[in-house]
């Protein structure tokens, strides 16, 4: 099981784009920031841990991950709502968008830093999950959706141990304009 987790981490990799470099300087290094913790936060011991599990059980093949990208900076889906990831099926790539700064210093101005930083990762999680989900249902958006909930849940049971946080963090990930496109 070790072996398995250290493969599935090995393919998450921070991935920037240099056409975006006309950003201020301050925004850039906001989203290099954002884009080490989003790594560190799909790289916790516990839920790669979680995925190895949710990946056998969905009898998912961690083989058709090709890689997962974590892009430095946010894009808008067609709806102009912020994409939490995507997912290439055909080629079995990955990638996961931060929010942009007008949201994250909105967010912290009503729920405090920590939040924030809770939020952001878990935000990352869900999008995994769902994003890997997409490897087995393609195109069936409704089926990820309720499947991302319930992985989603069962993985952060054990990591808030049923505190009050667990069940905000799971409206404040679902509720909101969660994955549009996908
Ligand atoms: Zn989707």
């Amino acid at each position: 099981m070790l072996k398995q987790t250290c493969v599935l981490s090995s393919k998450i990799k921070i991935v920037a784009e240099p056409d975006k470099a006309a950003l201020p300087e301050r925004h850039v290094w906001f989203y290099t920031k954002y884009s080490c913790f989003t790594l560190r936060a799909l790289n916790k011991g516990s839920f790669q841990k979680f995925l190895v599990w949710m990946l056998t059980l969905e009898e998912i093949k961690e083989t058709n991950v090709n890689s997962v990208d974590i892009k430095v900076f946010p894009i808008q889906g067609e709806k102009g709502h912020s994409v939490a990831g995507k997912c290439d099926t055909n080629r079995g790539k990955i990638r996961i968008y931060p929010k942009t700064v007008k949201f994250c210093t909105t967010f912290s101005k009503a729920f405090g830093r920590n939040i924030l930083f809770t939020y952001a990762g878990n935000r990352a999680r869900a999008a995994l999950i769902h994003e890997l989900l997409h490897l087995k249902y393609t195109d069936n958006e409704a089926k990820v959706r309720e499947l991302t909930k319930h992985y989603y849940a069962t993985y952060t049971k054990k990591q808030f141990a049923n505190k009050p946080v667990a069940a905000s963090m799971y409206n404040l990930i679902f509720d909101a304009k969660y994955l549009e496109g996908k």
